[in-house]
């Protein structure tokens, strides 16, 4: 899309058709750095979802008709788009999410690694043969595809994730109506003409642009079989108690975190310092698994925070264009004042402040940025309690809490489980007891060990537990909640 095209109003993608039909209603792309308008689009209504769950419905037979290897034909041909506009695509996530310029490109490197996974999978074993009590019975468990799959995605992994749910549902035999986030619409756009160029037919992908009123209109309707659903808690859990409800539907959602990394006596503090910055820092603190509490050992407390408050005083904020840049700006207005009132509300509850660089100082600012959602990071120490909210709610930010611990390395268990959520979280220790007892004990989806907790690889599960996921988490996982099993026994 080039720049004059912000003249144009894109449209959806319905049943082979770019179509502006729907009512006259639009909304515009912005890049946060600066506040520029990329492109509009229009504003997806019921009429527009109407007709996109139809095509959806009406391609399914033929679509699920065709070999696993003819379907993930379409998507080897995405994948080849995908890496040859590897640097293309990676500055147009870029400019339209604020990450700096490494991620961006990241972010399409880990989409072509899921369309490689799903596609390459087409040529895997898809059931079991199962031993009959009977001799002469044969017994199989075969999988179905469910149906016409909703796809509902968020912006900040705006090429990655919506592979992650749509190049399984498809290759699995399942249409889809895909609603982008409505901070990136371009990057919807730009996918859903790679699927055009592919020449996926008609109704088999279908991309409506707009709101949570569009993806509401999605998740709610009948024609829907599986709902699969990146996001926040809010809306995750709203959409898993109605869909969950209805017979024969199914919805796999999986959400934010308020993930944890601990610290023992036994750390190498080097290596803790670079775990705890990126997984602070990188996306501005705008990761699912970005770390927002550092639970530190109280042997190692006071040189841990001297290193990490020093790097947090410097790290690099600024054009996400840029090499140099460590951190871009937030993803919108909205969200620079609930990353602010996210900090007011720790230090309401007592937090004493480390490092405040929530407002940029002006010459942090890069010439020409000034309309750019801004915000630097927030460091805090603060007591443990059970039921302080800054150690148990999501910010989505560069909002990190340093909380002291003494005792072994249940009581640095304790302090981590106890928050509603258990997506992601790290120890940091040369200690293998240590490592076995927060592998088996720490109640999370994503485990890691003298590493960030941050990064993704799509042979692993990517998941959460308690409020953070559902049950479904990615790649082998996410096949159970778009297919169906059949049990089949034959007699010989
Ligand atoms: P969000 O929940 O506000 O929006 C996600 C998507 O849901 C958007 O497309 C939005 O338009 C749509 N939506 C909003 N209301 C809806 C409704 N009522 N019905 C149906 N769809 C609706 O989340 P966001 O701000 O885009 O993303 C940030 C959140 O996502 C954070 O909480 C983050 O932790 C989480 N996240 C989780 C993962 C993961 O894999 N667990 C990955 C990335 C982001």
């Amino acid at each position: 899309m080039s720049q004059q095209a912000t003249e144009q109003v894109h449209g959806h993608y319905i049943g082979g058709e770019w179509t502006t039909a729907g009512d006259e209603r639009t909304f515009e792309s912005h890049d946060p750095a600066t506040g520029e308008v990329l492109a509009t689009f229009r504003r997806g209504t019921e009429s527009d979802v109407d007709a996109a769950l139809e095509a959806a419905d009406e391609a399914f037979e033929e679509w699920r008709s065709l070999s696993y290897i003819d379907r993930a034909e379409y998507l080897w041909d995405i994948y080849h788009e995908l890496r040859d506009r590897h640097e293309e695509l990676g500055e147009i996530v870029t400019k339209e999410c604020g990450k700096e310029i490494s991620e961006g490109k990241a972010d399409v490197t880990e989409a072509w690694h899921m369309v490689e996974w799903a596609a390459g999978n087409a040529r895997h074993p898809h059931g079991d043969v199962v031993p009959s009590e009977v001799a002469g019975k044969d017994a199989y468990m075969r999988r179905k595809p469910r149906g016409v799959v909703g796809c509902i995605t968020p912006w900040n992994f705006p090429v990655a994730i919506p592979f992650w749910h749509m190049a399984i549902a498809l290759v699995e035999g399942n249409t889809v109506v895909w609603k982008p986030a409505e901070q990136t619409p371009w990057c919807g756009q730009i996918i859903a003409e790679m699927f055009e160029d592919a020449g996926i037919p008609d109704g088999v992908f279908n991309m409506v642009q707009g709101y949570g009123d569009a993806g509401a209109t999605i998740t709610d309707d009948e024609r829907v079989d599986t709902v699969l659903f990146t996001g926040s808690a809010e809306v995750g859990h709203e959409i898993a108690d109605k869909v969950g409800g209805e017979p024969g539907k199914l919805a796999a959602c999986e959400m934010g975190g308020k993930n944890g990394i601990v610290i023992t006596e036994e750390a190498d503090l080097d290596v803790a310092v670079h775990a705890a910055v990126m997984s602070s820092f990188k996306t501005t603190g705008q990761r699912c698994v970005s770390s927002e509490r550092l639970i530190v050992h109280t042997d190692v407390y006071d040189e841990f925070k001297d290193r990490f408050v020093d790097v947090a005083e410097k790290v690099a904020v600024g054009d996400p264009l840029e090499d140099a840049t460590f951190m871009g700006p937030a993803i919108e207005a909205d969200h620079v004042e609930k990353i602010r009132r996210h900090n007011e509300l720790a230090v309401e509850e007592g937090a004493e402040v480390l490092v405040d660089r929530f407002e940029l100082a002006d010459e942090e600012i890069p010439d020409g940025h000034d309309e750019g959602h801004w915000v630097g990071p927030f460091v805090y120490e603060i007591d443990y309690e059970p039921d302080l909210r800054c150690l148990n709610e999501e910010c989505f930010g560069p909002h990190v809490a340093l909380v002291e611990y003494d005792g072994d390395v249940d009581r640095a268990l304790e302090i981590h489980n106890d928050t509603p959520y258990g997506l992601a979280g790290a120890i940091i220790s040369e200690d293998y007891r240590q490592l076995n007892a927060f592998r088996d004990r720490a109640e999370l989806g994503l485990a890691y060990a003298n590493l960030p907790c941050i990064g993704a690889e799509v042979q692993l599960p990517f998941g959460g537990v308690k409020k953070s996921g559902n049950g479904y988490p990615s790649a082998r996982e996410a096949i159970e909640a778009v297919t169906e099993r059949t049990a089949w026994t034959m007699n010989n």
